[in-house]
């Protein structure tokens, strides 16, 4: 395996960093994840886009263009010969000392990771449940920066990870259900399509746009309006999106069961088309 740091392609034994890097010293830094699917990097551009975004909230500056960035990835993929991956592209402040300071680090670490990976879990439906812990608020680290910080997340997987189910869910500051710990949530209710709007504390998912794109060309409506665990109790699907996960279905939250266990049939019809597009919408390897 080849990764891609700081403009050279190295083995995966000799990729290594500074421990002065402040990406990991305090999570200070920006990432995506990508995947292709038959040679086409899916949404590959929107990825970039949303990668530079993050990285102009939290004044990174990267020091290549968008488009040679695109490359990077391309090129990732090309000399390690896959066609289908999960990639990770990471872009940390770069080594500093032992002060907060993000002036004190002067050349940001570029990497570049390309792995074979399954849809992350499975492809069966799920179980789910609330976490205590809230998502971050808006104006404190806005969860629609994809920053390295993912503590938030991870501590509402350690509990989903002790109660034995697949995934846990996020409430906001004030009590609407927000997002997973690395997926968007959508529900359908009498066949209306409805999902959190992203001024709440929500990342503005690419898996989420698709999902609402292909359902309004199905004729289904779509209404992005905050959502409380009533409306999530008493739905009669509810899925989650992700680059890693992909469409997965919910068949219970919190002990109660969603469409009996089964897969709802806005959902199937969702991960069908999402199967037709995936290798149209991206850029070819
Ligand atoms: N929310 C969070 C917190 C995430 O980490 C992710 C994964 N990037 C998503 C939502 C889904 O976003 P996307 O569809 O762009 O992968």
């Amino acid at each position: 395996m080849k990764i891609y740091l700081n403009g050279k392609f190295v083995d995966k034994e000799e990729a290594k960093i500074s421990v002065f890097d402040h990406g990991l010293l305090y999570g200070d830094g920006v990432f995506e994840g990508i995947r292709a699917y038959d040679g086409v990097v899916f949404m590959l551009k929107e990825h970039i886009d949303r990668l530079y975004d993050s990285a102009k909230a939290i004044c990174l500056d990267i020091p290549l263009t968008k488009e040679e960035m695109i490359e990077v990835v391309l090129n990732t993929l090309r000399v390690n010969g896959l066609k289908d991956a999960y990639i990770r592209l990471v872009i940390t402040r770069g080594e500093g000392d032992l002060g907060l300071d993000p002036r004190k680090c002067k050349n940001p670490n570029i990497i570049c990771i390309a792995v074979p990976m399954d849809p992350l879990l499975g492809e069966d439906g799920i179980r789910v449940i609330t976490a205590s812990v809230r998502r971050l608020p808006v104006d404190v680290l806005p969860p629609a920066v994809k920053s390295l910080n993912y503590l938030n997340s991870i501590l509402a997987k350690l509990q989903a990870n002790y109660a034995n189910v697949d995934e846990a869910f996020l409430l906001d500051e004030n009590g609407f259900i927000v997002e997973g710990t690395g997926d968007n949530i959508f529900v359908v209710k009498n066949n209306i399509l409805k999902t959190p709007p992203v001024y709440y504390s929500v990342l503005k998912g690419i898996t989420r746009d698709v999902v609402i794109k292909l359902a309004k060309e199905e004729g289904i409506e779509v209404r992005e309006e905050p959502l409380t665990l009533y409306d999530l109790y008493t739905a009669d699907e509810v899925f989650i999106t992700g680059t890693a996960a992909e469409i997965v279905p919910v068949f219970e939250i919190d002990g109660r069961k969603i469409n009996n266990g089964k897969i709802g049939e806005i959902t199937k019809r969702l991960k069908e088309k999402f199967k037709e597009v995936r290798k149209k919408w991206g850029i070819k390897i």
